[in-house]
């Protein structure tokens, strides 16, 4: 344990972010380093909303190191995440790709109009897309569909989707034929 560790004082005020940096100083005092390097051993790229309800190593039952997880507001295939997957594969050796959505998503709620009112809010036209969607099998088959027709992806033999229901825990996997 440093010597940091042993004399940083447990914050009870301060800003989460504080408290964070604060549980950052526990996790290290008990961290050894696994040797790894930055190949993930089950070959794989997961693709998910960054829900705060879905925690993905525990529900999958991933160790350090197993997977990559590349998140964003409804785990929807954007052109940053063909970037984050052509990485993975083409860098850092995966094979697979499970995509996961969930129940109670805010993208359900949202539509594009989140988008004009945003650009005549702020005088500023966003370059992205909101990505709203209504049907939540539909997307992740438009979401597979995205990743199996990119032509930056080497690897599309494996790619399923699934919904996580946020009440069960469980997931439901959605056939890419539907
Ligand atoms: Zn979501």
């Amino acid at each position: 344990m440093s010597s940091s560790a042993d004399s940083a004082a447990v914050r009870t005020d301060g800003t989460v972010t504080d408290r964070l940096v604060e549980a950052n100083r526990r996790y290290a005092a008990a961290f050894t380093d696994p040797g790894m390097d930055a190949r993930p051993v089950l070959k794989v790229a997961v693709v998910a909303c960054m829900d705060a309800r879905l925690d993905l190593h525990a529900a999958l039952g991933l160790e350090l190191g197993d997977c990559h997880t590349i998140r964003n507001a409804g785990g929807v295939v954007t052109d940053d995440i063909i970037r984050s997957l052509t990485i993975s594969q083409r860098a850092l050796g995966t094979r697979s790709v499970v995509l996961i959505h969930h129940t109670g998503c805010g993208l359900l709620n949202l539509t594009e109009d989140f988008r004009h009112e945003l650009a005549a809010e702020v005088g500023q036209r966003p370059t992205w897309a909101v990505e709203a969607f209504k049907d939540l099998d539909e997307d992740v088959r438009q979401s597979m569909q995205r990743v199996r027709t990119s032509p930056f992806l080497p690897h599309t033999d494996d790619v399923r989707g699934f919904v996580f229901d946020v009440t069960t825990g469980l997931l439901r996997e959605i056939d890419p034929q539907s």
